[in-house]
């Protein structure tokens, strides 16, 4: 890296040109789902018994008629092809928390010529070799053997490349015994649990049966730098975070990024990364700028929790594709800038039985009795298992945001709103109950309609907020996937709600609001409605012996308590073998993510920094020593004050890193993180001493105002 890797990638930015907006545009998205493998498509390329017994299990999740494998197989394949894949391959969720793919082409010799066949045992199953993914000790290595299964009810689509396409097929990953291996495995289990606990919950209150349809909507954040500087960042390429870097003077404190008119640059990435999604059938809805400078967010329309879970991983797959070929990166990592709000995932939750939504209150809440059970069941699960729904978003990433001074702390706990809240203390105190009545909202300017006002305010600090007629878990990880919560929240859910379930049956109904009123009280410690980031809180949720893990090591543990392994034995998600070694990959992780960091943290110092400062330090020097040899007197004091303050640096940053250098070698991760801690404010104050135009790493001042 030359000394002026820095000033070339600015004036490259600079001379970037800037297009402008596209005329005449047709707005119509009639492409909205062509690539993918979709009831309409399932209708002309499926016989019709076929399609009718696939769409059963789409969309009515009845059991899949193996028979008909051969068939769709051929459609698929007859689909594809017309759609320019030459490929096909099994598309899955492993543990890494990322996708896998291995490609295979349709084509099989047939004499001189080649022909494309696509089987029935091609599309059902596939075996990878799965001795290169993390198991956690379930598989040894000369069992190398995995399987993938089709997951019929997330569809097959189509991923484009400059040259031709691949057929995508999601299937769940798991080992030669059996023993799942990926991330959508217990997610599919994890809605069975709730899908039969919300059926016997409605069965003892004599509704008539129906189906449990589950939803998420994920709110992705992210940010977006040139790419000219972040390949000037061995921090930024090795770890997806900045490991060093003074903070600006301006960052977000004049709050003037959040919804601010987005850039051009960046509408033209917009508008391309939605073309694209929309082409995959994945909703993408709303854009907007975020709090931090160069931080954006997409969200799109909420779905069936499954096929959510997959889009996620496909709109972050398809934002760093769009982001490079626009010459820029799109940074998913929870923090990649200290000092700036960090990236989160919020995952928008609720489950409807038949057409209604559990979690919509209706106009009487507090005379909506199913309503109010479901929402009891919520705090219960809460507050009974708010370790576990910590354990799923601990990560080395995201450890950055919670519990650091931004939100979410580590501290788990509900925010209700008003409406809800003052329900809950009346079922509590048993008062008669009565709801505040949610009166239209006036703004006091008389040719403005009067605007229908929500029944709960927004709290943007409450790990889990009610949002209306749903709930918002926002502590998860802008780099994490949605399976691992939603799995987690759908367990815990399904645990209280068949608790109850087990009461409603056997309590009358004046009874039954008594077991509702002591479950509240029991378990309303976890309800917090103020400030999640105050002192106060942490006080206060302390005397309430609210749990509180020091670290992710300490949060993901929790999966292995003795409540977790029943908990999960007993509703089918996982044996306790496989709790166990899903707690050793996510500690492995953790570990070997912050091994990066401190190796690079080291090799940056020790390569890169120490160097530059040593070449002030020399001109600074010799400087001094000149005015002295030649008696000037002006600026020699100055001169020697540089020195030492050069000088110094140079002496903490060989100690520090020779911290650092010893936590690595011991590779215990708490001390490489606290040597990194330690390292870091010497590096960023050279930062701010040594000459600009010598200093070689982009600045956040760059990387964050200018794209
Ligand atoms: P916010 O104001 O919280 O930023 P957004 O509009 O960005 O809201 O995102 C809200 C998300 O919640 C969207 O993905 C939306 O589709 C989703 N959502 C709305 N209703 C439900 C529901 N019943 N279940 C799950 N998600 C929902
Ligand atoms: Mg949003």
């Amino acid at each position: 890296m030359s000394m002026s890797s820095r000033s070339n990638a600015l004036d490259a930015i600079a001379a970037r040109s800037i297009e402008a907006p596209a005329q005449n545009l047709d707005g119509n998205i009639d492409y909205y789902g062509i690539d993918v493998f979709n009831t309409d498509s399932i209708n002309e390329y499926l016989p019709r018994p076929t399609a009718k017994k696939l769409l059963a299990t789409v969309q009515n999740g009845e059991p899949l008629d193996a028979e008909i494998a051969a068939d769709v197989a051929h459609g698929l394949k007859k689909w594809a092809i017309d759609h320019g894949a030459t490929h096909y391959t099994h598309w899955f969720l492993p543990l890494t928390g990322t996708t896998a793919e291995k490609h295979d082409s349709f084509l099989e010799p047939c004499g001189d010529k080649a022909i494309m066949t696509f089987s029935g045992k091609n599309l059902i199953v596939g075996e990878p070799d799965a001795s290169s993914f993390p198991s956690g000790g379930l598989r040894s290595t000369f069992e190398a053997r995995g399987y993938t299964a089709w997951d019929p009810t997330s569809p097959a689509f189509i991923k484009r490349h400059a040259n031709g396409a691949t057929l995508c097929i999601p299937t769940v990953f798991c080992s030669y015994t059996g023993v799942p291996l990926d991330k959508k495995t217990p997610l599919l289990r994890s809605n069975q649990a709730l899908s039969k606990a919300t059926k016997r919950l409605m069965k003892a209150f004599g509704q008539p049966d129906a189906r449990v349809s589950i939803t998420l909507g994920a709110e992705q954040e992210y940010f977006l730098i040139d790419k000219m500087f972040y390949l000037h960042r061995p921090d930024l390429v090795q770890t997806g975070r900045t490991l060093f870097g003074a903070p600006p003077p301006k960052h977000q404190q004049l709050e003037d990024h959040y919804f601010g008119a987005i850039k051009q640059r960046i509408l033209k990435f917009m508008g391309e990364v939605e073309k694209e999604l929309w082409r995959l059938g994945i909703p993408a809805k709303t854009r907007h700028n975020e709090v931090a400078p160069a931080q954006f967010e997409i969200a799109p329309m909420f779905e069936s929790v499954n096929l959510a879970v997959d889009h996620n991983m496909l709109v972050m797959e398809v934002l760093r594709q769009v982001a490079d070929r626009n010459g820029l990166v799109c940074l998913l990592h929870e923090k990649p800038f200290a000092g700036i709000n960090g990236s989160g995932k919020h995952n928008n939750w609720s489950f409807c039985y038949g057409d209604t939504n559990l979690l919509q209150p209706g106009n009487d809440p507090e005379q909506n009795a199913i309503f109010l059970t479901v929402l009891s069941a919520i705090i219960m699960a809460m507050d009974k298992y708010s370790e576990l729904l910590f354990a799923s978003v601990a990560g080395a990433g995201n450890s950055h945001r919670l519990g650091a001074n931004e939100a979410p702390p580590a501290i788990i706990s509900i925010y209700l709103g008003d409406q809800l809240n003052g329900i809950i203390e009346q079922l509590q105190n048993g008062d008669k109950m009565s709801s505040r009545k949610v009166a239209p909202l006036r703004i006091g300017v008389d040719t403005l309609p009067p605007l229908p006002c929500d029944a709960t305010d927004r709290n943007r600090t409450s790990p889990f907020a009610f949002t209306g007629n749903k709930f918002e878990f926002r502590a998860p990880g802008s780099s994490q996937s949605c399976a691992g919560p939603m799995m987690v929240l759908n367990t815990i859910v399904a645990d209280a709600l068949n608790d109850i379930a087990a009461k409603v049956e056997k309590f009358k109904a004046k009874t039954f609001n008594e077991e509702l009123q002591k479950l509240v009280v029991k378990h309303k410690r976890i309800i917090f409605n103020g400030d999640n980031y105050s002192d106060e809180w942490l006080k206060e949720a302390t005397s309430r012996g609210l749990p509180m893990a020091k670290n992710a090591v300490e949060g993901l543990c929790a999966l292995t308590s003795k409540a977790s392994v029943e908990l999960f034995e007993k509703h089918g998600v996982f044996t306790p073998q496989e709790l166990v070694s899903r707690c050793d990959v996510f500690v492995h992780e953790f570990d070997r993510k912050i091994k990066i960091e401190g190796g690079i943290s080291l090799e940056m110092v020790r390569n890169i920094i120490i160097p530059v400062v040593t070449k002030q330090f020399k001109k600074a020097l010799s400087a001094m020593q000149s005015a002295r040899d030649l008696k000037v007197k002006a600026g020699v004091a100055a001169l020697e004050k540089r020195v030492t303050m050069l000088g110094e640096g140079l002496d903490d940053m060989d100690k520090k890193s020779a911290v650092l250098e010893k936590a690595l070698i011991k590779g215990d991760s708490q001390a490489i993180i606290k040597a990194m801690e330690g390292l870091r404010p010497v590096v960023d104050s050279m930062e701010g001493i040594v000459n600009d135009n010598d200093w070689p790493l982009p600045k956040y001042r760059e990387m964050l105002f200018i794209y």
